[in-house]
């Protein structure tokens, strides 16, 4: 063997060699790291197995919690306010929970009701925060909005009827769906992780009122 197809030969060893490390990398990754389909599952398992807390009948056309307009403007900060109660839609980018990377809850600035998990929060560029699937659709109404000269499907909090943001059928995989969502309508809880979320989405289907 001559000396320049010993050395491809050792060449052919050492990238064999790289690419094997990378494939156990790979598995060792795709082992460690939940996907987020599944994390989001393991948040909305009371959502789908629970019932509603006794105070939440959504069999009616009230909204289950009721507050005069002055006691929305008591409870909540100017834009919230215009948000929330008057269909308002916040600035782009320009607002707190867009950016946030943080694991945890998001709950309806009303009501307090868990509307959506950082698990199934993704960056959509668009400067709000964005989400492919709510907890439990039970507790997010939908209503078409032909406002603006647009058609769009306005999304709104089912339980204290504070309006949300919208949702677009161009979002990323499981659901395909883009919940664009203002953070003025949402309080955020941090948690340490998926199954902690989940431990405050469960008081909230059981507590007692
Ligand atoms: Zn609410």
């Amino acid at each position: 063997m001559n000396h320049v197809s010993r050395t491809s030969l050792s060449i052919a060893a050492l990238l064999t060699l790289i690419a094997g490390g990378f494939l156990i990398q790979f598995t060792m990754a795709d082992e460690s790291i939940p996907s987020s389909e599944s994390t989001a599952e393991t948040v909305s398992e009371c959502a789908s197995a629970c019932g509603l807390p006794s105070h939440v009948d959504l069999s009616s056309d009230r909204f289950p919690v009721f507050r005069s307009d002055a006691e929305w403007q008591d409870r909540l900060t100017e834009i919230q306010y215009h948000v929330a109660r008057k269909q308002g839609t916040e600035r782009a980018f320009a607002n707190p929970y867009n950016d946030n990377k943080e694991t945890g809850l998001y709950r309806c600035v009303g009501c307090d009701t868990p509307l959506f998990s950082s698990t199934t929060k993704f960056n959509s560029g668009t400067g709000w925060p964005s989400f492919f699937t709510p907890i439990d659709k039970r507790t997010l109404g939908e209503t078409r909005d032909v406002s603006y000269g647009m058609n769009r499907v306005e999304v709104h909090c089912a339980v204290c009827g504070s309006h949300q943001g919208h949702v677009f059928p161009d979002g990323p995989e499981p659901t395909g769906l883009r919940y664009c969502i203002n953070s003025a309508s949402l309080t955020f809880e941090a948690a340490e992780s998926a199954e902690a979320i989940k431990k405050l989405v469960e008081a909230w289907y059981h507590q007692a009122n």
